[in-house]
């Protein structure tokens, strides 16, 4: 099987088989979406609104805001791999609870094996605390951070682009913080050991 198609059949198992209470409210599951050979995987919340109807990460205002960080920084959003910690859009994007995020939380480790990728990136704090759970993003944010786990050893911490998308200051230390990742994919070969 290529990873293109294993990525496929996970996402097609899990999205039958997931007993995440939010299927319940939720239109649909969201899987990641994006390259099988990104060397950057990108980790979110959960789907919002936009997301839910159109059942692929990333894709409302927020989205935008990053597609256009990614432009800044000369990606693709095609070249990288975007999920998000819970699959299924709490109601009224209320914060995703402790039970959600573990029912979730072999889907994601599962995708994450299969793209195997250089640097994983936490886009807000739930992602980050899902790694790092005693970390805060106001202090580790535009940092790397590395620790041995089953889906990588190299992770990059940015404040969430929903959370940073109407606040000015925020939004600045995102845009400067984003700007770091190429020089941290740069790097990178040198931290591993
Ligand atoms: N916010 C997230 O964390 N994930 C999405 O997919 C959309 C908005």
């Amino acid at each position: 099987m290529s990873k293109q198609e294993e990525l496929k059949a996970l996402h097609q198992k899990w999205l039958k088989e997931c007993k995440c209470k939010l299927r319940a409210s939720a239109t649909q599951g969201v899987p990641g979406d994006g390259s099988v050979n990104a060397e950057v995987v990108f980790i979110g919340e959960a789907p919002g609104k936009d997301e839910d109807l159109q059942g692929r990460p990333f894709v409302g205002a927020a989205g935008k805001f990053l597609n256009e960080m990614l432009q800044g920084i000369k990606m693709k959003r095609e070249d990288v791999y975007i999920t998000n910690i819970v699959k299924y859009r709490p109601p009224a994007n209320r914060d995703p609870l402790p039970e959600e995020k573990d029912t979730c939380s072999e889907w994601l480790k599962e995708e994450i094996k299969i793209i195997n990728p250089k640097l994983i990136v936490f886009l807000g704090r739930h992602s980050l605390q899902n790694f790092f759970p005693n970390e805060k993003i106001s202090e580790v944010h535009g940092k790397i951070l590395k620790k041995k786990t089953k889906i990588g050893n190299i992770f990059f911490a940015l404040y969430h682009p929903a959370a940073a998308l109407y606040n000015g200051s925020m939004r600045e230390i995102l845009i400067e913080d984003f700007k770091k990742i190429p020089k941290v994919l740069s790097k990178i070969d040198s931290f591993i050991q």
